[in-house]
């Protein structure tokens, strides 16, 4: 039975992370690491992005092997045994532990119909498939107007194909961009060439005669060979909850990371943490948190105290545009908007009770620190007291006009997604 001193379940961005601090701070521990891909790990923002734009494959690989873990690969744990400390797989095989971390991320949600000509677009697999029918003058619909979907229909539209979004909201990313900017990208969409089906959601879906036929719920029809379903993922707790872990939206995890088994860890889009910065719990589906709780994470299991305080960011690519994000960016907070260039370059506060909670950095390149430090002041880094953020703001000082502030709320406003909430704390996504 293979007998490691760390073993980590996941075969992510969180999971090599989490290697990489292992073999620096324990370079003498034994470390296995399991993943149901057949891949080793890899960075999967390029697969909605560099890939498309002729980056090579070979780029995206992690250096995992280096840090001279075992890796066993297409394989799922399917049970935990805290007690006797081991994990058994999907083929029976037992692996003992002394310490072990959960990074086993999220599944897509799923849609209604059982077909390949569904992709729930999150592995490198999924990539090469939608690549290889890309090739094809067949017709794509995107179910979704998350980071996903509006990342995957600009993909498939750089290939010239024909692309309709269908998103139940009126505005393309309306759960994180204020309204007009959101209405905005809309339009942008569609001068790119993708045909805009906005305030429409899914009714039912078929097949017919080869294709799959979406209905709407106003009582349209979308007839396309290829659906990309982005309907956001579903945290991977089932073994957190088998093995009678605390689960909350997610692992709930201590500042070590430790779940209520200190024996256990768990990190990266499946891990509820609390976030000092925010004063919430967090549970963040991007790239910088899984790289930076990763590293936390194994860390602290080779015995060196490291707490998780990190405020992570994430980015999106739209076409030519682009943007990072730090903090809490949900649009039912007070929006204030500073554009340099309307819509093209800008800066946009997420504000509660005249604090700054979130910063929407469009087209605005290496802030990232300025909003963390922004969020991080508290009252005092209302946006008021904009004089001392001078070289953050795209557009000096001066707030701006009434026009581009947002109501604090509204009925109009949209609805928070279904992820969003939870009892214990927020996800970022
Ligand atoms: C296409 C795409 C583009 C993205 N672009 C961006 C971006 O631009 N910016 C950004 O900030 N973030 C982006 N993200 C999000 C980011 O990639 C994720 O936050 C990150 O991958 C999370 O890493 P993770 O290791 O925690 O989880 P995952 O990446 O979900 O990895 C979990 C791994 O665990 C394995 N696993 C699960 N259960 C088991 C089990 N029981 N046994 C064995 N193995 C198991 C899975 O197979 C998987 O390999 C993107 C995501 C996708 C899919």
């Amino acid at each position: 039975m293979p007998d490691y001193t760390y073993l980590i379940v996941g075969g992510g961005m969180t999971a090599d992370a989490a290697a990489q601090a292992l073999h620096e701070a324990d370079p003498a521990g034994s470390l296995g690491l399991i993943s149901a891909e057949p891949h080793p790990p890899y960075d999967r923002p390029p697969l909605s992005k560099a890939l498309w734009k002729g980056e090579p494959e070979e780029k995206i690989w992690r250096k995992t092997a280096a840090t001279g873990a075992t890796l066993h690969l297409g394989r799922r744990i399917t049970a935990i045994d805290p007690r006797g400390r081991s994990a058994t797989d999907d083929r029976g095989t037992k692996y003992r532990f002394t310490k072990l971390l959960l990074a086993t991320g999220g599944a897509p949600r799923r849609l209604p119909l059982k077909t390949d000509q569904i992709i729930y677009y999150r592995t490198l697999d999924d990539y090469r498939r939608l690549r290889a029918l890309a090739t094809q003058s067949v017709r794509f619909a995107v179910i979704g107007g998350g980071f996903i979907g509006s990342e995957v229909a600009a993909a498939l539209r750089m290939q010239q194909r024909d692309v309709t979004m269908l998103v139940p909201e009126a505005g393309l990313g309306a759960r994180v961009f204020p309204a007009d900017l959101a209405a905005f990208l809309v339009d942008y969409y569609g001068q790119k060439g993708v045909t805009m089906r906005m305030g429409e959601g899914m009714a039912g879906l078929e097949r017919r005669a080869g294709s799959c036929v979406v209905r709407t719920t106003v009582g349209g029809e979308i007839v396309a060979e290829v659906l990309v379903a982005g309907l956001g993922i579903v945290p991977g707790v089932e073994l957190a909850e088998q093995a009678g872990l605390r689960v909350d939206n997610g692992i709930v995890v201590d500042e070590a990371c430790r779940t209520s088994n200190p024996d256990i860890y768990a990190a990266g889009d499946v891990a509820n943490f609390e976030n000092r910065a925010l004063g919430a719990r967090l549970r963040v589906e991007h790239e910088d948190n899984a790289n930076t709780m990763g590293r936390t994470a194994g860390l602290n299991m080779a015995g060196r105290a490291t707490p998780y305080r990190h405020l992570p960011f994430f980015y999106s690519d739209l076409f030519e545009l682009g943007y990072e994000a730090v903090g809490d960016v949900d649009v039912r907070l007070e929006t204030v908007a500073d554009w340099k260039e309307k819509f093209r370059e800008g800066v946009v506060y997420y504000l509660k009770d005249g604090r700054v909670r979130g910063v929407l950095l469009w087209n605005t390149w290496g802030q990232v620190d300025h909003a963390r430090a922004l969020i991080a002041e508290g009252p005092a880094g209302r946006k008021s007291t904009c004089p001392s953020h001078a070289k953050f703001l795209s557009r000096p000082c001066g707030l701006p006009s009434a026009s581009d502030r947002s109501p604090s709320s509204g009925s109009s406003r949209p609805q928070p997604p279904p992820i969003i909430t939870s009892r214990l704390g927020r996800t970022l996504s």
